[in-house]
Parts: structure tokens; C-alpha cells; sequence
């Protein structure tokens, strides 16, 4: 090949080379391209991996990976910010949201604390301070199959169960042609006091059945799997969801408080305080039998009972009422709502007792 050949080619090369990085950068500038993501917005599921997937490359210290597959054989997605590599002593805050596919604002929540958590600009010096002394493992979607279904149109908008059935429960499906009778409660489905109250397990059709058996469902054996394998380096396991305002701590089986009860409402305590300075929101603190109602099989109970994981907590964020719109809360209140969570957890995390 002649000199003046050589040199065309590579000009030719560097023309498509700039080309298709101009073409990346608008694409990726697009809000309405298939992969960008607004984070004040609900966003559907793969807005969500692909996200999970380019915040990941931000740092060497951030890593995506998937806890298991559901029944429709999606990704149980985790992102992992992993401050501490470095210290023998680890403390990791573990957050999951979406075990109940329509509460929208609970994935919208997660993506949001962790494109802030993921911030390392010293812009915020309490962000700065939690890089240094925890890491964080955030689960956006716990239940991808029936988040995905409530995307599908407004009559399934309001699903809240995974998809999975059982031969049974199929039967029962096709006898009765209620569509509810399919799925299962994830977050009933764990094992402390399954099928207690709050926790039907003789009828599939119910919104809270709570599965065949304890641990029948892949969402609720992954977390589990996950929770287990880490143990000894988890502080803390929340557990976000609407609706109520309240910041709540086990049991949700029974009306007994748990031993450490008074540390768990110190510290959810300061949190919502810190909270209401923001946009003037209400939580109350308390445990979740008492401030949301009877409910067995959690993951919360299960994690504080069978990990001693020391600060367990389930959130139940906006709206504080039962409304046409607790489920379907205007994306600005979503905003409203991921914001003060953030400041809930950095209040927390920088209150615990070590
Ligand atoms: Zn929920």
C-alpha cells in the first residue's frame, strides 16, 4: 500500500471514529432514547439495569452484579459501593426497594440514593463521611417480574405481587379467572413466623398470600442467599416502600417490641427529624405491627431475628393517607420523597452505634 494510501485510510478511520462518538454523546444526551435515565421521573425496568450498568463505570469502587433470577428469569440486579476495601473491619447498609411491584416511588428511591451514595465531588460532606465508613449494597427492584407487569398498562398498574404460580395455583387461576389468584406476597415470603398473621397462606387469590411454603420464592431466597453470605459485615438492612410515613422497626408479627427497641427508635428518630427539616414531611417511628398492621414473614423480622442484623428498619414512605393517588404519586412528589429519604439515611447511618 502506497504512503498517500495508508494516510487516506486512516483519515477515513478517524472520521467514522469521531463520527460514532458524536453519535454515542447524542444519543446518550436523549431523555427519550431507550437506554438515558431521568432521575426525576419513574423509570421502567431497563432504564433501570442500564443505569445500574454506566454508574457502575464511574468508579473502580462500584460494581453491579445479580443476587439471583426470578421466575421470569429476569436479573435480580445489586449495585455494590465499596468504600472500605481497604479496612478489616467492614460495616455494610444493605437497602432494597420494589418487593411490591406497584410502589413506584421505592425503585425511583434507590436509583436515586445511589447515583448521590455514588458521588464522590465532595459536594456533600455527610456523603463524604458515609463514603468512609460504609459501604452500601442497593437492590433497586426486588421484584422485577411484577414491576415490569405494572408497567404493561393501567390495568395491571396496581399489581403488587411477584408473577410465579404453583400447578395449583394455575388451577385455581383457570377455574376462577381472577387474575389475582396469581403470584405471591416476596414480602411474606421469608422465614420468621411464615404464614402468621397478615400473611394468608390458604389462598392464593389474597394480595398478601404468602407462598406455598416459606422461602418458596426466588426473590425472597436470593435476598436471603445474599443477606447470609455477607452477615457479618452488615449494620443495617432497610426495606423501603409506600405508603404511610412511618419509619419503622420488628416486629411486624407480633405486638412485642425487640430487645434493642430503644436504640432502633433512637436513631429512626433523629432521622425523621432530620427529614422534616427538609420539606416539612411527618413520619412517626415505631414497630411495623403497631404502625402499619399485622404482618408475618417479612424480611425485615427474618433478617433481625435469624442474622441479628442491628439495625433492621422498614420504611413506608409518601403519602401519610390512603388516596386514588398513594400508588400513583406525581413524579415531582417521587423527587420530593427520594430527596428526604436520602437525608433519613444519612441521619441514620451517621447515628449508629458501632
Ligand atoms: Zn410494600
Amino acid at each position: 500500500m502506497t504512503h498517500r494510501r495508508i494516510v487516506t485510510l486512516i483519515g477515513v478511520m478517524l472520521l467514522i471514529q469521531v463520527g460514532c462518538n458524536k453519535f454515542i454523546k447524542v444519543f446518550e444526551d436523549d431523555n427519550d432514547s431507550p437506554f438515558s435515565y431521568d432521575y426525576k421521573f419513574y423509570q421502567p425496568f431497563h432504564k433501570i439495569a442500564n443505569e445500574l450498568y454506566r454508574l457502575s463505570d464511574t468508579s473502580r469502587r462500584h460494581s453491579v452484579f445479580s443476587i439471583g433470577k426470578t421466575f421470569e428469569k429476569r436479573k435480580l440486579y445489586a449495585f455494590k459501593i465499596d468504600n472500605t476495601a481497604d479496612k478489616d473491619d467492614r460495616k455494610t447498609i444493605v437497602i432494597d426497594c420494589g418487593a411490591h411491584a406497584r410502589e413506584w416511588i421505592a425503585p425511583s428511591t434507590c436509583m436515586y440514593l445511589l447515583k448521590k451514595l455514588t458521588d464522590n465531588s465532595k459536594k456533600d460532606k455527610r456523603i463524604g463521611k458515609l463514603r468512609k465508613r460504609y459501604d452500601f449494597v442497593i437492590i433497586p427492584v426486588l421484584n422485577p417480574d411484577g414491576y415490569v407487569h405494572t408497567w404493561k398498562g393501567n390495568a395491571t398498574r396496581l399489581w403488587r405481587k411477584n408473577r410465579s404460580f404453583t400447578k395449583d395455583q394455575m388451577k385455581i387461576f383457570l377455574k376462577t379467572k381472577n387474575p389475582l389468584c396469581i403470584g405471591v406476597d416476596v414480602n411474606r415470603n421469608f422465614d420468621k413466623a411464615w404464614g402468621g398473621p397478615g400473611a394468608p397462606v390458604n389462598n392464593p387469590c389474597f394480595e398478601m398470600f404468602a407462598g406455598a411454603h416459606a422461602f418458596s420464592e426466588k426473590e425472597s431466597q436470593a435476598l436471603a442467599k445474599y443477606l447470609n453470605s455477607t452477615r457479618d459485615d452488615v449494620i443495617s438492612y432497610v426495606s423501603l416502600h409506600n405508603f404511610g410515613q412511618v419509619w419503622t422497626t420488628p416486629w411486624g408479627f407480633t405486638k412485642k417490641e425487640p430487645a434493642v427497641y430503644d436504640e432502633l427508635k433512637r436513631v429512626a428518630s433523629l432521622a425523621t427529624k432530620s427529614m422534616k427539616k427538609m420539606f416539612g414531611v411527618n413520619y412517626t417511628v415505631g414497630t411495623s405491627h403497631d404502625e402499619i398492621y399485622p404482618n408475618s414473614g417479612s424480611s425485615t423480622d427474618w433478617a433481625y431475628s435469624k442474622l441479628s442484623i442491628k439495625y433492621p428498619y422498614l420504611i413506608e414512605m409518601r403519602p401519610k393517607t390512603a388516596s386514588n393517588q398513594s400508588f400513583l404519586l406525581p413524579d415531582a412528589v417521587m423527587y420530593r420523597n427520594a430527596q428526604e429519604i436520602l437525608e433519613g439515611i444519612k441521619t441514620m447511618a451517621l447515628n449508629f452505634k458501632h
